[in-house]
This record gives structure tokens, sequence and C-alpha cells, in this order.
């Protein structure tokens, strides 16, 4: 007899119960089957695009425990967004199934971004008694790749690369186990049917050799979950060293992959760090590392922020085995997508690394890591990838299909569709011809998942940048939005802002609307317009791009500006330029645009009082600035306002006596820093006046420097304003194409 005739008393109930969120591939079905034992339920559970649909059939009051267990109990890596309950007429279901997956049309979709090995599957990768005993590719229902292995939807091994290697006769054994935490895992496999690690001319226990390389001093490339990293000792200055010249990479900070246990050794942890870095998506987490480190300091050159982040694969445990620390940096040639692919491995990084290490699962989408930053009880997000691309935000709008092409740096692009925007992971510099092709490849495959046709594309203000030549060049209706504008929309949808607000976007360049590069602007901003308010004076970028890489330029262009002339100080005398003829190309219009850019007056600054006067990466400047900030200095310097000018006059000529007075630079930098946050509060209360409105939004670029960031939302919040900032997409660049979508759903309005 079964049990449902047995459990006598309660009213027999059948409903169908439908789940969005992120509900596949992270061990759902098989916790709803065991719920489904636990309270005597019958019935079945299926994937379909949206998530998944359960139909229960019970005792009235068995069901509505069985939904809130669902609630309770839930695996750890799941996300529910909304739990839809239906009755149903009864239909006497004789058992309960996982069902094959289910396509629905035109549904909103989730795609499980990749998870770092659980703890469960760590244990058994060190158990010599566990099938899985070193093997590198161990995973279960609730950890391993998804995203990069993903060719299709919904989720399931024959639409993933999984689907190369059959199941043995064990995992089939797991895999259809209900009971077993790998029952329907799709990326179950063991080291009789599942992907191998290979190098060439090489046929032993490869890792073995690869672990007694790296201590060595060697360099080795390996494939992982999101493409091909380079690797080497982080303790070995002689490895670091050699990493550097021949990946040609100067000065970049190298992320660094420890245990926890040795990451609290070398660096400052706090909670929240902690529980990012353990976290599913184990992104990259930039510390302060302790003077007691013992990593090589070629790592991290002039700073003492150190990425860490944790082994999160089975190749990554057992390749750190018997090494403290290793660097971790992306598999590629400069500014080129991350390396996906064995071939191209093998022949673009052979000249680099000293041992490749490939294996034969196929990664179909390609991801960086990704990089967070925490500081007190908050953090912000530097490059989101690998570990939350693709998952999705709910706007809390919804209207039409739009493409969100984002910005030519640090670029990712989204998707809106059915109140959701989906932001692609990492794609670079579109200026790289590579770079762009993986672009419009990424866009095709999101497309095709999400299956999705576009009523609109969004891109930038910027006649020049690629991704707006490309949205001009698909013939779909195109949108486009000011840079900055899209910079403070990003942190309205994040935060489901629809009033007015005083926008502060201080960032590296972006297109004005008058044709000037912005940069440090004050906008009072709605989701669909924009009046820009107050914003710093047009300052020359001599040699234009060359500026940017060389900040000795910009710091002369603020001297001119602020005097008329060269002061006589050791900055000026030690450049040994011919002052006349820069001064011309100073004032030449055409060689030197002018900008707005607060990016550019933290470059100035950096090279006049000494530190800084060419980069080697992009914000090397600034990052040098704030890292030698003294925290105890208050002082600061005067600004002056002409109409909605900040002029910036009286700061460079303050800094300039500072310099021959001989103040320590580190409270310079303080002095400098403590203006910014000091002129931003002045400016929101000006703004306050005029248009009664008290939310601040903070975003660009140059927020990623903390000290400035804290300074601004405390002075801020403690005058009564409320303040906004990104805090799941990238407050820099990366994270424009969620501003897009909100200001082109806002334009589609005017046109419909
Ligand atoms: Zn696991
Ligand atoms: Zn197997
Ligand atoms: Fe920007």
């Amino acid at each position: 007899m079964d049990k449902l005739v047995k459990r006598k008393g309660g009213q027999v109930k059948r409903v169908e119960i439908k789940i969005t969120g992120i509900v596949q591939g992270v061990g759902f079905r098989p916790f709803i089957y065991q719920t489904a034992e636990k309270f005597f339920l019958k019935g079945y559970i299926s994937n379909i695009s949206s998530g998944i649909i359960i139909e229960f059939e019970g005792k009235e009051e068995d069901i509505s425990k069985a939904i809130e267990y669902i609630k309770t109990a839930k695996p750890s890596s799941t996300v529910i967004e909304t739990i839809c309950v239906k009755e149903k007429q009864s239909v006497n279901y004789s058992d309960f199934k996982i069902n094959e997956s289910l396509r629905e049309d035109n549904k909103d979709i989730s795609i499980s971004p990749d998870m770092g090995i659980c703890q469960e599957c760590q244990n058994e990768l060190q158990s010599p008694k566990s099938r899985f005993y070193n093997y590198p590719f161990i995973s279960c229902s609730s950890c391993g790749p998804r995203f990069t292995i993903l060719e299709d939807i919904p989720y399931d091994r024959f639409k993933t690369s999984m689907k190369d290697f059959p199941m043995c006769d064990e995992c089939k054994k797991e895999y259809y186990n209900p009971t077993n935490r790998r029952y329907h895992a799709q990326t179950i496999c063991c080291s009789k049917c599942g992907p191998k690690l290979w190098a060439l001319n090489y046929n032993d226990d490869v890792l073995d050799f690869a672990v007694n390389k790296l201590s060595q001093g060697k360099i080795l490339a390996i494939k992982g979950i999101g493409g091909y990293h380079l690797v080497c000792d982080a303790k070995s200055d002689y490895a670091v060293n050699t990493l550097r010249q021949k990946k040609n990479r100067q000065d970049k900070p190298f992320a660094v992959m420890m245990d926890i246990n040795k990451i609290e050794k070398e660096c400052y942890l706090s909670e929240l760090e902690k529980n990012n870095l353990l976290s599913f998506a184990c992104p990259i987490v930039l510390l302060k590392q302790k003077n007691s480190s013992s990593i090589s300091k070629m790592v991290n050159p002039n700073t003492d922020i150190l990425g860490v982040m944790l082994p999160y694969s089975g190749i990554h445990k057992s390749l750190i085995k018997n090494i403290d620390a290793l660097v971790m940096t992306s598999g590629n040639v400069s500014n080129e997508p991350i390396i996906t692919d064995e071939n191209c491995a093998q022949e673009k990084l052979s000249d680099i690394a000293d041992l490749i290490i490939h294996h034969n699962r196929r990664i179909t989408i390609g991801c960086d890591d990704s990089v967070v930053k925490c500081f007190d009880n908050n953090k912000i997000i530097i490059r989101r990838s690998r570990g939350f691309a693709p998952s999705s935000i709910k706007l809390g709008i919804n209207g039409p299909n739009i493409l969100a092409c984002g910005g030519d740096l640090k670029n990712t692009f989204g998707i809106f569709k059915n109140e959701k925007f989906y932001m692609s992971q990492y794609i670079g510099d579109l200026q790289n011809k590579e770079t762009f092709d993986w672009y419009v490849q990424n866009i095709d495959m999101l497309k095709k998942l999400l299956e999705v046709e576009f009523e609109y594309i969004i891109c930038d203000y910027h006649p020049l940048y690629q991704s707006t030549i490309y949205a001009q060049s698909t013939g779909i209706q195109c949108l486009k939005a000011q840079h900055h504008h899209a910079h403070i929309a990003s942190v309205m949808g994040e935060h489901n802002i629809f009033d007015q607000v005083i926008g502060i976007s201080f960032d590296g360049t972006g297109y004005g609307d008058d044709g000037t590069l912005w940069g440090g602007e004050f906008l009072v901003a709605t989701r669909g317009d924009y009046k820009r308010e107050y914003h710093f004076e047009n300052i020359s970028m001599p040699g234009g791009e060359t500026a940017v890489k060389e900040p000795w330029r910009m710091a002369m262009s603020y001297l001119y500006n602020t005097f008329g002339y060269f002061p006589d100080i050791g900055f000026v005398n030690k450049l040994q330029i011919e002052k006349d003829n820069f001064i011309k190309l100073i004032n030449n219009k055409n060689l030197s645009p002018k900008t707005s850019s607060v990016g550019r007056f933290f470059d100035a600054v950096s090279s006049l009082i000494g530190l800084r006067d060419t980069i080697t990466y992009e914000g090397q400047a600034a990052i040098e600035l704030e890292s030698i900030i003294d925290i105890f200095e208050k002082g600061s310097y005067n600004y002056n306002l002409k109409d909605r000018d900040i002029l910036t006059g009286p700061i460079i000529e303050g800094i300039v006596q500072d310099i021959k007075n001989g103040l320590d630079k580190g409270m310079i930098s303080a002095k400098f820093h403590n203006t910014l946050s000091e002129m931003a509060l002045d400016i929101c209360k000006e703004i306050r006046k005029l248009y009664q409105v008290d939310k601040v939004v903070l975003s660009g670029g140059v927020f990623q420097n903390i000290n400035l960031l804290k300074s601004c939302i405390n002075k801020l919040t403690q005058h009564g304003f409320k303040v906004y900032y990104n805090n799941i997409t990238p407050i820099n660049d990366g994270g424009i194409a969620l501003g897009q979508i909100v200001i082109g759903f806002e334009k589609s309005k005017l046109i419909h």
C-alpha cells in the first residue's frame, strides 16, 4: 500500500509550484526529491527555462510543510527569487520523479554561474578511500563549472561539454541514486570516464611533474575552469620576475592563489573579506598585505594591496599541494581575451610557459577570475566575471528586449529580457581586434542562450567606440546613452531608484555631449535624462591619449592652467623638455583635447609630487597616490567655483606650496583626497538647495579608490544625504551596460 493511503486524515491535494532564481545546476532537483520523500509527497520535478517546476500531491499539511522546508533548507548556492503555487485537480501520482527538462517558450531564464569546489568534494579529493581521490575534475550537484561548459539551456549534461564524457557505471549509479549527493549532477565524472589533464610529449602523472617544475621556479600555463592561467611560485623573486619579463608586464599586480590559512598569514582579513573568499563565486579579493608577508615584492610592486583567491577547483587544489602561494594570472597575450583553446594555448603561451598543461574538457565560454574589494561592511566589484556571470538582476521594469553594448574599456555587455538584466562576463578592451571578435561571439552566444530577439540596441555617445560602430552595424534600432549618465543610471538600476538623484561621476574619460571628454561630473539625473550641473574645469590633455600613459603631461598641463607658466620647482626642472614647445602642444586643440576628468587630475597630482610620471598599467598613478595616503591628516586645499565650473587652480597652488615646504607626500595625498570629498559635499548641498534632492549616487572608475569613496559616503551621510553606489555591478566602466539598459528602457518609451 502506498504512503498516501496509509497516512490517514487530511485531504489529498495536488499543487504546481514554479520556482525561479538560481535553481538549476545547484543540486536543487535532488534536494526536492528528498523533500518529497521526507513529506510523503508524490508528483514530479523538472527544469524549465525559467527555473524549475514541481508538482506535489499529498496531504495539504505535508505540502505546506514541504514548501516551508524548501525555503529554509535549500542548498546554499541556490537563490530563490519567486515561488508561485497553484492548486490543481488530483491525478493520483504513483511516485515522485525527476522528469526530463522542459523548454518553455519566451520565459525568463536563469543560468547558473560556475561554483568553486565545495567542502565535501575537497574532503573526497584528499581521501585515499574515495574513488575521487586526487581526481582534479571532482564536482557534485552543488559545485563545479556551469556557465563555462554550457552550450544550450536548460542545463543538462548533453547540453554541456560534459557530453563528450559518457558516464561509467559507477558514476551512473551515483547520478541516478536520489540519496546520493551527486544525484543528477551534470558534471559527475571520475578518473575512469571523465576529463584528463595532459601535456605535450608527456605520459606520466603530469600534475606531479608540474608541481615539481613550479618548485624549481619554472612558469606553467594550465587550463582551468574559465580559461588558461599562467602560474609560478609567488614567493620566488626569480620566478615572478621571469614571468613579468616574458609576459611583458612591468608593474601591474598579479593575483595569488593560497589556502585560507596561508592568506591569513600574509594579509589582514576581515570577516566580510573571508566570507567573500569562501563564497561559491570564489573571486579574487583585494586585501591589505601584512608587513611580515613573505610573498615576493615583485608580485605587487609599489602597493600593499594584494589580490588573493582560494584554489577553487580540484585542478588548483592539486597544483597547490606542496607550494604555499601561486601567482595566477590570466593566460593571454596582452589585451587579448583569456585563452580557452588547446591549440591557441600551445601557439601563444609556449614562449612564456616552460610547461603547458591542458585538459580535454572544452571550455565553451571563457571567463576571467572576478575581482572584489571590501571596506567596512560593504563591497564593490572591480571585475564581474567567473562565479557571477551571467546571473541576472531583477530590475523591476518590464518592456522591450534590449542589448546594451557597454563601453570600450573593461567591457561587459548586457541583455534585458522579461524584467531581468543579464550581464556578460568581463570581455576586456574592445580596441583590441581579438577582443572585439570575442565580444561579438559572446553577444551571439548569450543571445542564443536567452532566446532573445532585440527590439533596441543601446551604445555610448562616443562615435569612435568599437561598441558604437558595432551597434550601428546591426540594423537594430539604435539608442544612445551618455557615458556618465550611464554610470549613474547603473546604480539607479541596482537600487531600484526611480526618482531624481544627484549623480557624482568621477571617472577616467567618457564622451560628453559637447564633444569634450568628461569625467568629473555632478549631474542631476533621472533614469531617462540628466542635466550637467557642475563639473571640473576643462584641462588640456597634451598629446591626447599619450597623456593617459604619461601623467607628467597632465601635471604640466595643470601647472600651466594654474600659473600661466611653469613654476620653478623640482618636478618641472627634472623633465628637461622644451617649455615653449610644450605650451604650444597644450594649446593645440587638435593634438590636445580638453577634459574634465578627475582620473586625469589624480594622475597629475601623482606625478607632480614625484610618485609616478609614466604608467605601465591603467590607473597606476592614482593607485599609488591612494596607497601612500596618511589617514591621520585632516587638512585640505581650497578650490573655486566659476559659474558651474570647479576651478582646480587653488588646489594645484596649495600642492605646489606644500611641495616647496617639504610636506610629506602621504600628507599631500590625504589633503588632496579630503579636498575632493569636501567639494563633493559642498556641491551636493548647493544642488539640494536648488532641486530638493537628497539622494546621491556615486559611480565611475575613480571610486575604486576606497579612501575617496568612503570619505564621500561618510561626509554626505553625516549631512543628511542618502548615498548609493554600485554593489553588484562594477563601479568602473564594467558597469555601464546596466546603466545603458536603464536609460534605453526610458528612451524606448518615447518611441513607442
Ligand atoms: Zn562538490
Ligand atoms: Zn566515472
Ligand atoms: Fe567611465
